[in-house]
């Protein structure tokens, strides 16, 4: 029966990070820098709010958009923030996680012929989405620009058919972060043209030293970006799966109906838990934000010393150097390194286009792992020569 499946399905690929890390699982011994979540726990008032929701039976399905004063937070908490202002009634939606709001966005502005751009490398959530709706994904190769998207990129790659761009800054995998400046002149080049911009914020509250900046709070833009966010990384809540869209009713209208039919309503109990992040815990990601920037300098400078050229980045918690010296491919690059060293990192071709040449190394790890690695790292590399 596998035949009848539908064609569009049977082409996704699993994940390039999820197959490393299978393989990695099979090697005891060996120390992985591959994972993208936060490897602090949920603040413990937020785990006892969580607790509380159960004690107290809040078991049951809530509003399909979320609990509504829990959409008032998120909404005071992102205008707050980041200047962004919408109507916590008709203009936020509660989903299960970053990723159930990339799908209902998707889902709900591209069909069959849509182009969408790719600034890549970029995070591989996207392309099997855009796909699975009949879309097609254009890569845009951003490398030469620190890998950030400029007008100048983009403007050769829109056509009659382009629904909508993909921004995703501070960016997974490179951790680099697009200023005002820069998302300004990406938007002029999208006023007044039928393109969505989808805009991935969810490692806005990692940022190092810059502010982080969101195209919707641009003059024009509102209209016309779906910001996704949540609280995976921001309160180390991965496990809870709570996320948010922030649209224009226009278009919050018609992905709430794609959003009920998927979900009902995100998990009551980890809303709960999140309201509670959202008021007491306003600033919690400081300390770990602080934790995230001292790991930063310290990979960014050892890996300089290894000769792993990489740009600094302003954000998340990713470096992304480049290993094109030693020719071998990113896959080759990660086997060996995995087989000879017993360190995993991710190959950047697992970051769609123009991620080959690369390795994303993740710092959410204690100090003492990022050391060991690092030394080994230094190893291999200096064996490749
Ligand atoms: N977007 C990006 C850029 C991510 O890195 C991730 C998680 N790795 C997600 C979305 C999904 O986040 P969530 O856990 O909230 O679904």
């Amino acid at each position: 029966m596998e035949h009848l499946v539908n064609a569009a399905v049977q082409n996704i690929q699993i994940s390039g990070i999820r197959k490393i890390s299978n393989l990695v699982a099979t090697y005891k011994d060996a120390i992985t820098l591959t994972i993208g979540q936060p490897d602090f726990p949920t603040p413990g008032h937020i785990v006892e709010a969580g607790k509380q929701a159960l004690d107290r039976n809040k078991t049951v399905y809530t509003p399909n958009a979320g609990l509504p004063e829990l959409r008032r937070a998120a909404s005071a908490f992102v205008e707050r923030k980041y200047g962004l202002v919408y109507d916590p009634e008709q203009e936020v939606i509660v989903t299960a996680g970053a990723s159930q709001a990339l799908d209902i966005t998707l889902r709900t502005i591209i069909g069959p012929g849509s182009e969408v751009v790719l600034p890549g490398p970029i995070y591989p959530g996207y392309e099997p989405i855009v796909r699975l709706c009949g879309g097609t994904p254009v890569y845009v190769d951003t490398r030469s620009k620190g890998f950030k998207l400029t007008a100048e990129l983009l403007k050769p790659a829109l056509t009659e058919r382009t629904r909508a761009i993909v921004l995703c800054y501070p960016s997974n995998p490179t951790g680099r972060v697009m200023d005002e400046a820069e998302l300004a002149a990406v938007a002029d080049l999208l006023r007044g043209r039928p393109i969505f911009v989808i805009s991935d914020e969810i490692y806005s509250e990692l940022t190092y030293g810059v502010p982080h900046r969101s195209i919707a709070a641009l003059p024009g833009m509102k209209e016309r970006t779906i910001v996704i966010n949540g609280l995976s990384k921001s309160h180390s809540m991965t496990g809870w799966r709570i996320g948010f869209t922030f649209a224009d009713a226009a278009i919050s209208k018609h992905m709430l109906k794609v959003h009920q039919y998927n979900v009902t309503c995100a998990s009551s109990i980890s809303q709960y838990a999140a309201l509670e992040a959202l008021t007491a815990g306003f600033d919690d990601a400081l300390p770990m934000k602080r934790e995230y920037e001292a790991r930063r300098d310290f990979v960014h400078a050892r890996l300089q010393r290894i000769g792993l050229e990489a740009d600094k980045p302003e954000g998340a918690f990713y470096l992304f150097p480049s290993i094109g010296r030693f020719g071998l491919t990113s896959m080759d690059f990660t086997m060996r390194l995995l087989e000879e060293e017993r360190v995993a990192v991710v190959p950047g071709d697992a970051f769609g286009e123009y991620g080959e040449g690369y390795v994303r190394i993740s710092y959410a790890y204690s100090m003492d792992v990022l050391e060991r690695a690092l030394d080994k790292l230094e190893t291999f590399v200096s064996r490749l020569g």
